[in-house]
């Protein structure tokens, strides 16, 4: 059975070799005799994936020791509060970059418990563009600066990292962690959820340096506290022990595969080839300014928008997947994470060139 691509912005595509090894490991997990998700999660069994993980994933991104990182539930969203509820550590304010519809969500939850300063905003130009370093209004007191550096909705990347000085910068890599190689170091926080470039939906993924938890503000609830996670190894409850094994299976095919040097390399390349596809076409349209465009996220615009339900539904008849745009911008997204194959992007293009061809 041929599988169709599927360019769904999350939950997204899993590689295909993680989820043939899935269902090879379902009813039975290297002799347990179980699935894992039968698995107690304080078993020797589950403990040995559990740390194997958090080993792969250390060495895929080369996470220095003075960082935690902690296997969490609650999405994404959950950390637009878990962030100021941590890190103000008795300061009044923190400086927010809002370049799109996510890290707007993140400041208006980060004003339920501080003062934000919006560093930059660039709304006026219907988010269609990364800032510039010159360009963030930093200020000298925050507690933090928190930003996200791949807008999914909006398809808009930062193509440098903000330079902060001593202050911690905080992002939200939901949609472009372990897309290329990542300096770990220049970051107080990262968090990201899974079900875009990880694994399953469920799983939070957090990366923290040390000495900026263990000073929550008052009254924080105790499983939205870093440290008592750190402190349990992220087993205080329950943890997503299911969507911690795959997101464990992704980590080793990303490391078979040859580390984040060589998915950053495919990545750029199914990129490239889709925006030149874009901008050499009259038909086709992105609008986000070149060196802003997300390697992960595309949204493109056809000519003539009556002919989205048509476009929408023959992809899906080439087996072409879940292309409709966020209902906020319109048109079409093409999300291509670590999971969509070249040979999925090349469909995709081979396909929008015939419907240009016939429809256009
Ligand atoms: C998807 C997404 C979120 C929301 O994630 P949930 O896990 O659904 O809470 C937040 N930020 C970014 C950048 C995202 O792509």
């Amino acid at each position: 059975m041929s599988r169709p691509y599927n360019f769904s912005a999350g939950p997204a595509m899993l590689p295909e070799p993680v989820l043939a090894r899935a269902r090879d490991e379902l009813l039975n997990w290297h002799d347990s005799g179980m699935c894992v998700a039968e698995m107690s999660h304080r078993g020797a069994e589950f403990m040995r994936i559990a740390t194997q993980a958090e080993a792969d994933l250390r060495s895929l991104l080369a996470i220095p020791d003075q960082y935690k990182v902690l296997f969490l539930q609650g999405g994404a969203s959950s950390q637009f509060a878990m962030v100021p509820m941590n890190l103000l550590r008795d300061h009044d304010s923190a400086d927010y970059i809002q370049t799109g519809s996510w890290s707007k969500k993140a400041v208006a939850e980060a004003r339920r418990f501080c003062s934000v300063n919006v560093a930059m905003n660039t709304e006026d130009t219907r988010f269609n563009r990364a800032p510039r370093q010159q360009e963030l209004n930093l200020s000298a007191d925050a507690a933090y600066v928190h930003y996200t550096p791949n807008e999914t909705i909006e398809g808009v990347e930062f193509p440098y990292i903000p330079d902060t000085g001593d202050i911690p910068l905080v992002a939200d890599m939901s949609s472009t962690l372990l897309s290329r190689p990542l300096d770990v170091s220049r970051f107080g926080l990262i968090y990201a959820g899974a079900q875009k470039n990880i694994g399953p939906a469920g799983l939070t993924l957090v990366i923290v340096r040390e000495d900026l938890i263990g000073k929550t503000i008052a009254a924080t609830p105790t499983m939205f506290d870093y440290q008592i996670h750190v402190k349990n190894e992220s087993m205080y409850n329950t943890p997503p022990t299911y969507a911690w094994y795959l997101a464990g299976l992704v980590f080793e095919w990303l490391r078979d595969l040859g580390g984040l040097e060589a998915m950053a390399d495919i990545n750029q390349r199914k990129a490239a080839k889709l925006y030149a596809a874009i901008d050499g076409s009259a038909f086709y349209a992105n609008p986000v300014e070149p060196q802003s465009r997300s390697w992960m996220n595309v949204p493109f615009t056809l000519a003539n928008p009556e002919l989205d339900s048509q476009f929408l539904s023959e992809a899906k008849h080439a087996g072409l997947l879940t292309l409709k745009g966020h209902r906020s911008v319109g048109g079409m997204r093409a999300s291509i994470y670590n999971a969509m194959p070249e040979a999925g992007v090349d469909a995709l293009i081979q396909f929008m060139a015939e419907f240009e061809r016939t429809r256009g």
